[in-house]
């Protein structure tokens, strides 16, 4: 057989968990939570098994789940999408991504990524036939940003997608107001379309607001805005997230999702529509993680690693030319092994493995497992 992905092997996230589970590591590395999801959520789940919800929903998703999805986008970023034409509930936000761009993406078409990049948006695009052009994001002092000059430049009368993705996994950064305005203006008098990989939306701290592509005038008339529950809600082996995009663009997603997967399973999806009558859980999200953030944050500061900001999601990224000159890859093996702290390289997001000396720890762990690793990250 000739590999449609022949440069593919097992994903960083699947490496550094079985490393840590042999090394009896504390795993920062997959961002996945430590703790459980609200009890009240598989009970809601089991009354839908047990009411007889069992057969096959309808293919875009369970009518009470897209009608609580589209109320919630419209109460939270004041865009109404239609949850008859414009709302799509998928195997989480992966089969979102791989459908958005395969209904969209002709080959030799180019798409537009920023690096570094979640892993799973170049294959997606090498498997719909397309090139991927990657734009390095910049790192000062105050983080992390866009150049949209740069993204300017790489686009070519062949670009037909942007994928940006905020909050940035793995960075921790946000796109702002006037980021999305920068894009508009790029892909304004174009027929670009926008792939915006929204996951991490209810993680923004200090006060910031998440500036959705859904609320943007001009890109939302033109974009994918994917999410996913299994962030929200703590509940990642769920594999539920949902895709919201104008109609026209939802009518060529249903298209190839109806035969992709044709529908996600249905006591999960009433199960959460009954969960998303209450806000609460994911309004009190920010505060819930910063205070996790803001612990992990201050134990690092005593420790040889040098912080990066950390605006959103519920990764920490650290530079560690404090503690060792090996290559990210190595660096995090060695933490793992002889410091029982698993981390993930930043390199792996980069298309070749560019090297900046920064791994990212996920935080999305119980106070005594952030204390544990911090009592181990303290002696090196
Ligand atoms: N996008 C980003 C940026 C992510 O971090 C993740 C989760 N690792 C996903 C997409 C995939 O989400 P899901 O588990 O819902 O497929
Ligand atoms: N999104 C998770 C992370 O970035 C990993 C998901 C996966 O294992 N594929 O850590």
């Amino acid at each position: 057989l000739q590999s449609r992905l022949p440069a593919v092997g097992t994903t960083v996230f699947t490496l550094m968990s079985n490393l840590a589970a042999e090394h009896g590591a504390v795993n920062l590395g997959q961002g996945f939570p430590d703790f459980a999801c609200d009890p009240r959520l598989p009970e809601l789940v089991s009354e839908a098994m047990r009411a007889g919800l069992n057969q096959y929903p309808p293919m875009p998703g369970a009518a009470p789940l897209r009608a609580a999805i589209a109320a919630k986008i419209a109460a939270l970023y004041g865009r109404a999408y239609d949850a008859a034409t414009e709302i799509t509930v998928t195997a989480g936000a992966t089969q979102a991504i791989v459908t958005a761009i395969l209904c969209a993406v002709h080959p030799g078409d180019e798409v537009i990524v920023i690096e570094p990049a979640y892993d799973s948006y170049l294959p997606a695009i090498r498997l719909a036939g397309a090139v991927p052009v990657t734009v390095p994001m910049r790192l000062d002092e105050a983080g992390y940003h866009v150049p949209w000059n740069d993204v300017a430049g790489a686009v070519t009368p062949r670009t037909r997608m942007v994928v940006i993705n905020s909050p940035h996994n793995p960075t921790g950064s946000i796109l702002r107001p006037c980021d999305l305005d920068a894009l508009a203006a790029i892909v304004a008098d174009t027929d670009i379309l926008v792939l915006s990989d929204e996951v991490y939306e209810h993680m923004v701290y200090d006060g910031e607001q998440h500036a959705s592509v859904s609320r943007h005038p001009v890109l939302a008339e033109r974009a994918f805005v994917v999410s996913s529950f299994g962030k929200t809600y703590h509940v990642t082996g769920w594999k539920i997230g949902y895709v919201a995009a104008p109609a026209a663009l939802t009518a060529e997603f249903r298209k190839v999702h109806q035969y992709d997967l044709f529908s996600v399973n249905t006591p999960m999806q009433h199960g959460l529509a009954a969960y998303m009558a209450d806000p609460a859980p994911y309004l009190d999200l920010p505060a819930f993680y910063q205070r996790k953030r803001d612990l992990f944050r201050a134990g690092l500061a005593g420790t040889r690693f040098t912080l990066l900001p950390a605006d959103g999601t519920y990764f920490q990224c650290v530079r560690y030319d404090g503690v060792s000159d090996l290559p990210e890859a190595e660096f995090a093996q060695w933490l793992t092994r002889e410091i029982k702290v698993a981390a993930i390289p930043v390199s792996a997001f980069y298309r070749g493995g560019r090297e900046s000396g920064i791994v990212r720890f996920c935080f999305a762990k119980q106070d005594e497992t952030l204390r544990l690793a911090l009592e181990r990250l303290a002696r090196v």
